[in-house]
């Protein structure tokens, strides 16, 4: 059933065999980054669903699996991607967000496409492209818990429209990191979906419920005179480590890492953080360590967060998303993104 491109295997109306009775043995099958074809009742449209870019965020590939597992007939015809599939069979299962070595999938889709992932990457661009679907949503899971929401680099009535089938709140970003929701940008409104936390339930039932909403509508495009509710953030921030630093998770400050935070640093997701509330711990070499590059590419870190005490703090109140409890993640992505609230 694969085509002759192996680097991204195609399935059309997958059988019950394949599907399996578990996302481990569904995931087994596909073996592989696998795009699945479903036919649906209106067969002169495409809408794509895109997930498992990150190994460790399964509620997208749960509810493909659902979603394959009930045989419903979408609305219109169906491509869903799964693509870090060995990522995420590489045990213990749903725990790798990419293989040692590899890049992470989700910031390879730009050029230079000439490694494995840039070459998968590559595969499910021009997929999309010669499919020219109506949309494409792509499910991940926040790493740490918290409640759902959209990443696009769009705000239009459209993004609106197809946030408002998973969650109200919309963060919309001009930064450019690779990530396939770019590709919004060549007119195929893309909205990433963060479900939550991977260990959420609330997550899973954002997955598979949303899921039965955008496959089984007629339109998903927006109406006129519709208000769809959902709340806009712009380009938060990311908080980063600068190249290696350490950070830790911990009530008591640690004395090897540059900076120290909360073991359940993730309450703050989306919660507004006070200019008295402390952030982390510091090390000795205090603010150095970190940075707070807006879309520009200015940095606002002194804008936005003092120190006190060997403490961190926000300057004014800000408002925290995908707050991180790993310290690989925070390493090597960010700690957390943030907007200021002072207005
Ligand atoms: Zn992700």
């Amino acid at each position: 059933m694969s085509n002759e491109r192996t680097i991204l295997k195609v399935i059309h109306d997958p059988e019950q065999s394949i599907v399996g009775d578990s996302v481990e043995v569904f995931l087994q099958n596909l073996s592989g980054p696998t795009a699945i074809f479903l036919k649906g009742k209106d067969t002169s449209r495409t809408r794509a669903i895109c997930t498992l870019l990150h190994g460790n965020e399964p509620s997208g590939v749960y509810a493909i699996h659902n979603y394959l597992a009930l045989g419903i007939e979408p609305a219109v015809n169906t491509l869903f991607i799964v693509a870090s599939v060995q990522a995420a069979l590489s045990k213990p299962a749903f725990s790798h967000r990419f293989l040692k070595g590899k890049r992470d999938l989700n910031r390879c889709f730009k050029p230079p496409f000439d490694d494995e992932q840039g070459a998968i990457a590559d595969a499910i661009l021009q997929l999309i492209h010669s499919v020219k679907p109506e949309a494409l949503i792509d499910l991940h899971n926040t790493s740490g818990s918290g409640p759902a929401f959209g990443v696009s680099i769009k705000e239009d009535a459209d993004h609106l429209a197809l946030t408002s089938l998973f969650t109200n709140d919309l963060i919309v970003t001009d930064l450019r990191l690779g990530a396939i929701m770019e590709i919004s940008e060549s007119d195929v409104p893309t909205v990433t979906i963060e479900c939550g936390g991977a260990n959420d339930t609330s997550a899973k039932f954002v997955a598979q419920e949303g899921i039965l909403r955008y496959l089984g509508a007629d339109n998903i495009r927006a109406e006129m005179g519709l208000d769809y509710r959902v709340n806009i953030f712009k380009n938060p921030i990311r908080l980063e480590l600068k190249q290696g630093g350490i950070a830790a998770y911990s009530n008591d400050k640690q004395s090897d890492a540059d900076i120290t935070l909360a073991e359940n640093a993730e309450r703050l997701n989306y919660g507004m953080v006070p200019h008295e509330e402390p952030l982390a711990f510091l090390g000795d070499k205090g603010l150095a360590v970190l940075t707070a590059k807006d879309y520009k590419g200015t940095e606002r870190l002194g804008e936005f967060f003092e120190v006190s005490d060997g403490q961190l703090f926000s300057k004014h109140p800000i408002k925290l998303f995908m707050v991180t409890t790993s310290s690989e993640i925070a390493a090597s992505d960010c700690l957390f993104y943030f907007i200021g609230c002072n207005k």
